[in-house]
Order: structure tokens, then sequence, then C-alpha cells
């Protein structure tokens, strides 16, 4: 398996180039900084992404309350994560850093909220 990933790290955008399995790397190249090629290794084998999303929210000021994961989910779980964020129904007051779902699918991360909602 091979892939052309585009590095984020900074504004410049190398493309790396990849090649391995599931479980190795036997080739890398395009990257022009150590912190490219740890990121291209990282998003070939495991790759992570920040979810922010927004959940339904019941009796506040607002119906919905901004959220974020805690810490980087496996890219594959995303999806399936969104599916339990969206079947979230909250109950105001909210506050910012609370835990709305803690561990979400066994991942150790917490879903936290970043916005607050006032009780009506
Ligand atoms: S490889 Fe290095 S220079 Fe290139 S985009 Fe990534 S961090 Fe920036």
């Amino acid at each position: 398996m091979e892939k052309d990933i585009i590095c984020t790290v900074c504004p410049t955008g190398c493309t790396i180039h990849v090649v391995g399995d599931e479980k190795s790397i036997t080739s890398i190249e395009g990257f022009t900084c150590p912190r490219g090629k740890a990121y291209g290794e990282a998003e070939f084998l495991a790759p992570v992404r920040t979810l922010t999303s927004t959940a339904l929210v019941e009796g506040g000021d607002s119906v919905l309350v901004a959220l974020r994961s805690a810490g980087p989910l496996p890219k594959g779980k995303i999806m399936d994560c969104m599916k339990e964020i969206h079947a979230l129904r909250l109950t105001a007051p909210v506050s910012c850093g609370d835990v709305l779902i803690p561990n979400i699918l066994g991942t150790g991360v917490d879903i936290v909220a970043t916005g607050n909602v006032a009780k009506l």
C-alpha cells in the first residue's frame, strides 16, 4: 500500500510519500523536517482527528452547545462517534468543560462541552 500525504504541520504543505502496510513503513520520502516525518508516519499507521460538533440541549437559552473531543480520536471511529453525539439529548444548564460523553466508544477520550447553555 502507498499513500501521498499532505503534511499539515506547517503552511509549507510538503507531500510525503509513504509505502508500507498496516503495521510498518518500508519507505517514506518527501518530508523536509523531522516533524513532517513523524506526521507522515503517524498519519499512515494510525491517523487521528480531533472531532468538533454540536449537540442538542433542552430547556436552555440555546438549542445547541458546541463540543469537541478532549484529544485525538482514531480516524476510523469518527463516524461512529458522530452517531453517538447526534443521539445526545442534554438538559440545560451545560457549562464549558462539562464531560458530555466519557470515554466515547472505549477510545479513552471524553467528549466535552466548549460552550455554555444557561437554564431558562
Ligand atoms: S515536512 Fe516539515 S516543512 Fe514540510 S510541511 Fe511538514 S512540517 Fe512543514
